[in-house]
């Protein structure tokens, strides 16, 4: 491999067999996939060919690290974990920051694809540019906390360990992959945790000493230091910035009330504030690897547990008609030691609870859970339920969308997903740019799949000033889910471009843009790339994913948003009297994308992106 910053080398896991063979990352794909989730797309796209089931042994699940990871570039500590869904039975990926993927780079790995079917629960043990496939049945049914406690002891406490709870092992829908223990790293959407558990994958343990060899090391530095701000560390300053953050989602009505169906919760924003003031002025910030900034999402307590961040307050909270945040606390606590994805289990739990309330389900089917909206300790006993895939659970369990064939009676009317992937918590109703980028993402309901590069002539636009603009939004989104792709294939945190979220930053900061970006991978790596460069293999990637979600049959038909988000009204708040016009702005997404009205890809927009024809596609 010329270029730096990568290791050159992937790991093929074939949990048949128990063989781990090693494949040289191709030149090729680093200058046009450059790494995370473009990596994973690229190498699916070779590897299945047909319609496939996720659950299937064969079905391939990546660990991919990105040419930054474990360098010295901030916000650089996150991996990406990528497989087809079986939530939705589409593409899935998901993110998690932490120390994984700085351990994987540092033990010599860019990225793991793992296949097949263990015939008995297992550990992979990654160290020194190996790879072993250990006996787990020791760790069967444990939380991912007692997984990451149980492996350290075994391997050593420098080893960074992501996991699967019950859920995974139970197969729930939604189950997530857990990095760092009580530090709740979650690469939640998707269910990619049942991906594990159908393969009796219970962790990857990952041991790296080795230093990330970067092209020009002083020059990057130099670069680093001369961008990043004045660090700001007091603990009023960060409640400053928190107050600020969440203040505004809750006014500006991004969280859902009583599974999206009402537009207040009394008490539910003094609530949140207390919450998240709490955390900054009495908690510690945790910094993922190398993250000099921190960030109003990731708080720990004195014994190192991951407290509330938006995406549990706002699904196991308002969404389920729940104001008390530690009802949440502990609702969260279960989605991180059990591994499901909090935003899809407030979306199941909420979605449970619509159907109580208009008569669909009723005790005998909840074993006598009161599912009512506000009832906390009916929604942590379903939670349970669902990772446990007892009773109701097991409905739930399925996610919202195969739930409600399951229940019947009309309830897919509660059913408030996209692609099969429930609603997180911003609401679409208050920005045409989101409830265009949910309807189309390659992930269905997904807020993290657009992005804004920053730079003048390229900014997507001024969200708020904008926010019910209908023109010039199609191409928007499409650029905004280009550079998204870039970032993720980097794999840089989505905080990176939002300096209004970080802790540590000054008041002002406006977060990294493609400016630094190409800077910094052309310093680490040695390429030659551009903006325009960077933005062409974010939009490769993006229609790899796309070509994969044709093929397993997801039709043009499904970019759409519930006719929660398109036919009722949120009644309060700045959105309160809005619905996004999605078809409207859709022929002019389609259009900036070069596909067809039916979503297909013409022959010459192929050829441009320099994607071969393969399989069913
Ligand atoms: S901004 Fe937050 S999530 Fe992102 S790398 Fe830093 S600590 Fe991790």
């Amino acid at each position: 491999m010329i270029y730096k910053g990568y290791t050159g080398r992937l790991l093929l896991v074939d949990l048949v067999a128990r063989s781990v063979t090693e494949k040289e990352v191709p030149e090729p794909l680093a200058r046009q996939y450059i790494g995370g989730v473009g990596f994973a797309a690229a190498l699916m796209n070779e590897m299945v060919a047909v319609k496939t089931d996720p659950f299937v042994p064969e079905a391939p699940l990546f660990f991919m690290a990105g040419p930054l990871s474990g360098t010295m570039v901030p916000w650089s500590g996150r991996h990406c974990v990528a497989a087809l869904s079986p939530l939705t039975g589409i593409w899935g990926e998901a993110f998690a920051g932490g120390t994984w993927a700085a351990a994987l780079k540092r033990a010599g790995i860019d990225g793991l694809i793992i296949t097949g079917r263990a015939d008995g629960p297992v550990i992979l043990k990654v160290a020194d540019g190996r790879a072993r496939i250990e006996d787990g049945a020791l760790l069967q049914g444990m939380d991912t906390w007692a997984t990451e406690a149980a492996i350290k002891k075994m391997y050593g406490h420098a080893c960074s360990v992501s996991a699967i709870g019950p859920a995974g092992e139970n197969r729930v829908r939604f189950a997530s992959v857990m990095s760092d223990g009580p530090a709740a790293r979650a690469a939640g959407r998707c269910g990619l945790g049942a991906v594990m558990g159908s393969k009796n994958l219970k962790a990857i343990a990952v041991t790296g000493g080795r230093p990330v060899e970067v092209a020009h090391a002083e020059q990057l530095t130099r670069s680093i230091r001369a961008f990043l701000p004045q660090m700001v560390k007091t603990p009023e300053h960060c409640a400053a910035k928190a107050s600020r953050v969440f203040t505004m989602f809750v006014r500006d009505g991004r969280h859902g009330v009583n599974n999206w169906r009402d537009g207040d919760l009394p008490g539910f924003e003094e609530a949140v504030l207390q919450e998240v003031g709490g955390h900054a002025l009495h908690e510690r910030p945790y910094q993922c690897a190398g993250c000099p900034t921190g960030c109003v999402e990731s708080n720990v307590d004195g014994s190192g547990r991951r407290l509330n961040v938006w995406e549990s307050i706002a699904p196991l909270g308002s969404q389920c008609g729940i104001a008390d945040m530690a009802v949440v606390q502990k609702a969260y606590d279960l989605c991180n030691r059990w591994g499901v994805d909090s935003i899809s289990a407030g979306g199941a739990i909420s979605f449970g609870m619509e159907c109580f309330a208009e008569g669909l389900i009723s005790l005998q089917d909840t074993d006598g859970i009161e599912l009512a909206f506000g009832n906390g300790p009916a929604a942590l006993a379903m939670l349970e339920k669902i990772c446990l895939r007892e009773g109701f659970g097991a409905v739930l369990a399925e996610g919202t969308r195969r739930a409600a064939g399951i229940i019947g009676g009309g309830a897919e009317r509660f059913a408030i997903e996209v692609k099969g992937l429930e609603a997180p918590a911003h609401d679409p109703r208050a920005h045409n740019f989101l409830a265009l980028a949910y309807a189309t993402d390659t992930r269905g309901a997904n807020h993290t799949g657009a992005a804004d590069p920053g730079i003048e002539g390229f900014d997507l636009m001024d969200m708020q000033a904008v926010r019910f603009a209908v023109e010039g939004t199609g191409s928007a989104v499409a650029r905004g889910q280009n550079y998204a792709t870039v970032l993720n294939s980097l794999v840089l945190c989505a905080f990176s471009h939002a300096g209004y979220a970080q802790y540590y930053s000054a008041d002002g900061f406006a977060g990294v843009t493609a400016r630094q970006v190409v800077e910094w991978l052309n310093l680490a790596t040695g390429m030659e790339h551009d903006f325009a460069s960077l933005m062409l293999a974010g939009e490769r990637s993006y229609n790899v994913k796309h070509v994969i979600n044709l093929r397993q049959g997801c039709a043009a038909s499904e970019d759409r948003l519930h006719e929660r988000f398109t036919g009722r009204m949120r009644g309060c708040g700045p959105a309160g009297e809005h619905l996004p016009p999605v078809a409207a702005m859709l022929e002019d997404y389609y259009s900036a994308r070069g596909w067809h009205a039916d979503g297909m890809l013409t022959d010459a927009r192929m050829q441009e992106l320099g994607i071969a024809k393969t399989g069913d596609i």
